[in-house]
This record gives C-alpha cells, structure tokens and sequence, in this order.
C-alpha cells in the first residue's frame, strides 16, 4: 500500500450512506466498520484511507450551516495529516454545502471531493460504488506532489465539477449535476482527463477556516404577478441583512414604482439585494435592459452568473466576516473562489 498518500473519507448521510437491510429491506445508514465488505474493490486502491462519519448522518435536506461549519472543523483538524478528502453528502443540497464549504475554506489547497448517489450503496445498480472509488482518485491525484485538484469539487456520474458552479438538476438520472457558467473539471471515461487551464492553482499559503456565517439572509423568486402584500414583509424585515432576488433573464424585474420604491427603501435601511438570473446559463448584465437598469439605479448589486445556490452562502460568508457595506460590495463584485467569471 502506498500510505503516501492519505484520504480522510468523511460521511454526512445521503443516499449514498444508506444500505438496505437484508431481512427487511429498509435503508438504513451504512455502518463504515464494513466498507471494505460492501466495497471490497476499495483494497485495490493504493491509498491509505481514514474514515469519518457524522452522528447522527442526515439527509441533505436536513443539511444547515452548523454542520457546514462541523464539517469544516473536521477538514481544518485532519488537514496536515490528509492528501485529499471525500466527503460523502446527499445530492439534495450538495451544492449548497459544497459552495459555503469553497467560501469557509480559505486558501484551501488540497482536494475536497463532494460525491454521493442516487441509488443506495448495496442495491445492485448503484452509482455510489463508483461515483466513490473516482473520488477518491480524483482526491489522490498529484503531480510533483502537488494535488492536482485544491479545490472543492462535486464527483458525479462522470464529471467533476467546481463545487460552486454546480447545480442539482435531475431528480432521476445518475448524472444530476450540472455547471452551466463554467466547464467540468475533468471528465472521466476510461481516462481521468483533467481540464487542467480550468483547474483553481494553489497558492501554498495557510489554511484560514470561517465559521461565522450570517444566517439572517433569503431568496425571493420573482413571477409575474408577484404582489406587493406578498413582498412588504419580507422587505420590510428589520432582520434580514441579505436577499438574493432571482429575477428573470438577464437580471430583469418589474419596474413598477411600488416594486422598485419598496426594494429602495430596503436597501436605504441596510439590506443588501444581489440580483441572481433565474435562467441557468449567461449571466446578469443590469445595464442591458430598462427592466435591469431600474434595479442598478436603487443599488441592487449585480450577482454576475453566480448559481443561486453559490450566492445566497457567499452573502451568509461575506456578511459573517465584513461589517462595513463598501467591503462587502467589494467582495460581493469579485471572484473570491471562482464561484463567478468576472
Ligand atoms: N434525499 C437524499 C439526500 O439528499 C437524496 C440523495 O442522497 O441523493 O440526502
């Protein structure tokens, strides 16, 4: 075994945590004592492999930013000892947790490997076997010993994708995620190719983990004939520091008065709006339309083509971290993890 390289293997629950039990047939979690029974594939690997598994293990759709911030406690506290890590999470919200982990994480420079599978581990046609052992390679994976991927990424099917351009968009097939605004990683087929141009560098400097994130933020998806008893509210919130406004194509919205007045005076009272597009492909430009312009005009900012998912955990980062409203537009407007092109 090459123990050169070590990869923490850690699981937050999913489908793919799941086995079914063989007398009654319900899922239940996967006990990782018995890995190498249900994977015995996995001893060809020529990896030392530790394991972590999160109690209790959840569905993603249970996921929250406490367990974001656990598991990255957990990656800052194995980091010196592990090459590379695999973390095994539900493909519900998968994007989400990979796109707060890629902000939490500063200066990340090993590979942080989101995968998991839309049929348990243990049924006969399961994803999860593979989606698993590329993982890990993909983790392992080095040139001159350095990770050949410091980022984090989401595994799936036969793409890897940068974790914060990914969105789930199949409920059914195997190959759930897609990154509109930005090409795969690498694409697996009988070769691992990897997209190396595309690939974030690492800059070799030392790992900062941030916990604070600022819960107190929304989104609100604009459709025509949205009300204004149905906003008031939620714009009027004294608590809510943030929204993200998925709005339509470009960056486009209403421009009626009561809509554009009510999103001003949230902004004069502190709040911050990005203008996410509800398409997925392309990017917001404000200054293309007037239905746009009237946005910029009050000082919505412009969210570029950032995934809604990307977005609304940077805001809970940028919020958690900047006080003042100058640096948080700042970091708002520029690329902090490749999450956008500009
Ligand atoms: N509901 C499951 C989850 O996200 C689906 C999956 O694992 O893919 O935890």
């Amino acid at each position: 075994m090459d123990t050169n390289t070590s990869i923490l293997i850690i699981s937050t629950g999913g489908t793919i945590g799941m086995i079914q039990d063989q007398s009654s047939g319900v899922l239940k979690p996967f006990n990782f004592e018995n890995i190498y029974e249900q994977i015995p594939d996995l001893k060809q690997l020529n990896h030392e492999l530790d394991f972590y598994c999160f109690e209790p293990l959840i569905d993603s759709s249970n996921m929250d930013p406490e367990v974001w911030r656990q598991l990255a406690r957990v990656i800052a506290h194995n980091y010196e000892d592990h090459d590379g890590f695999v973390v095994l999470h539900g493909s519900d919200t998968m994007a989400y947790t990979a796109s707060a982990l890629s902000f939490m994480l500063e200066n990340l420079n090993k590979p942080l490997i989101f995968t998991g599978s839309q049929l348990p581990l243990g049924f006969l046609r399961s994803d999860g076997r593979d989606n698993l052992i590329t993982a890990i390679e993909i983790a392992a994976a080095k040139v001159d010993e350095t990770p050949l991927v410091p980022e984090v990424c989401i595994y799936f099917e036969n793409q890897l994708l940068r974790g914060n351009r990914s969105v789930k968009y199949n409920a059914e097939n195997f190959n759930a995620f897609v990154s509109a605004n930005y090409p795969a990683l690498a694409d697996v087929g009988i070769y691992i190719k990897y997209n190396k141009d595309k690939i974030r560098k690492p800059n070799f400097k030392k790992l900062k983990v941030h916990t604070e994130l600022e819960e107190n933020v929304g989104i609100v998806k604009l459709f025509p004939g949205i009300s204004e008893e149905f906003l008031k509210p939620v714009f009027t919130n004294p608590k809510t520091k943030a929204i993200v406004l998925e709005t339509f194509g470009s960056g486009n919205a209403n421009t009626e008065s009561w809509f554009l007045d009510l999103l001003e005076r949230a902004i004069k009272n502190g709040m911050i709006i990005l203008n996410v597009s509800q398409c997925m492909h392309g990017s917001v430009d404000q200054g293309k339309y007037e239905t746009g312009m009237g946005l910029a005009k009050i000082g919505v900012i412009s969210g570029h083509d950032i995934t809604m998912e990307a977005a609304i955990s940077k805001l809970m980062y940028v919020l958690g971290k900047e006080e003042k409203k100058d640096n948080v537009l700042r970091l708002l407007n520029m690329s902090l993890r490749g999450e956008i092109s500009n």
